[in-house]
């Protein structure tokens, strides 16, 4: 049976794993479209703009804004953060389903804007494990760390809120349920 293609929105506690398990499920899935969000954060060592994300001046972010062209925004842990209403669509129109990486409030703006989207929460073996990973991963400062951690909690109890759940265990068996969750809506 062919495949519809459908917005998927993926969000999660910072340091849940959302990053490398979608990269897993891309390596899986090449054909899922790519979408390069916008975000007034500093760049990581390593990240590329334009690759891991367009890095704007506040300015340039608000004026995108004004201008329409995201699909959704939020501030997330102190920065701006968007889609690209252009980068979502241009898949869309060319059969792609695609998989848009975003915090929580931005999914619920998302599902405003497209009804059909399926929202998909990655959860934490536990509250331990996630701060485990998100240490283990040494990207952030201490203050950084703690504010992400705090605002985990408010993120996990709007899980609720969400089509489908999928917990981050074991990546590769991760990777295999959320890509079952994917041909599931595809095939509605
Ligand atoms: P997020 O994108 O949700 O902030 P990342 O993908 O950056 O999270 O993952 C945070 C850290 O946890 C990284 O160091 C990553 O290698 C590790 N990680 C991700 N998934 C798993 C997993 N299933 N098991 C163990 N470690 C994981
Ligand atoms: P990070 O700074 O770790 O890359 O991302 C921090 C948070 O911003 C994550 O929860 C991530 O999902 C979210 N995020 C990344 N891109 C977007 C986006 O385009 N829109 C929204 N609303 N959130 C995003």
């Amino acid at each position: 049976m062919a495949r519809a293609p459908r917005l998927f929105v993926v969000s999660g506690p910072s340091g849940v794993g959302k990053g490398t398990l979608v990269s897993r499920v891309r390596e899986i899935r090449s054909d899922l479209g790519l979408t390069v969000s916008a975000t007034t954060r500093q760049p990581r060592p390593g990240e590329v703009d334009g690759v891991s994300y367009h890095f704007l001046t506040d300015e340039d972010f608000d004026r995108k804004v004004e201008a329409g062209e995201f699909l959704e925004w939020a501030n997330v842990h102190g920065h701006k953060y968007g889609t690209l209403r252009s980068e979502a669509e241009r898949n869309l129109a060319a059969g792609h389903s695609v998989i848009l990486e975003i915090d929580v409030q931005g999914a619920l703006n998302v599902r405003t804007v497209f009804p059909d989207a399926v929202l998909i929460f990655i959860e934490p073996p536990s509250m331990e494990v996630l701060e485990a990973r998100l240490r283990g991963r040494g990207t952030e400062d201490e203050a950084s760390l703690k504010l992400r951690l705090a605002d985990a909690a408010g993120e996990m109890a709007l899980a609720e809120k969400y089509d489908e759940h999928v917990v981050n265990d074991d990546l590769e068996a991760s990777a295999r349920r959320l890509c079952a969750v994917l041909d599931a809506h595809e095939m509605n």
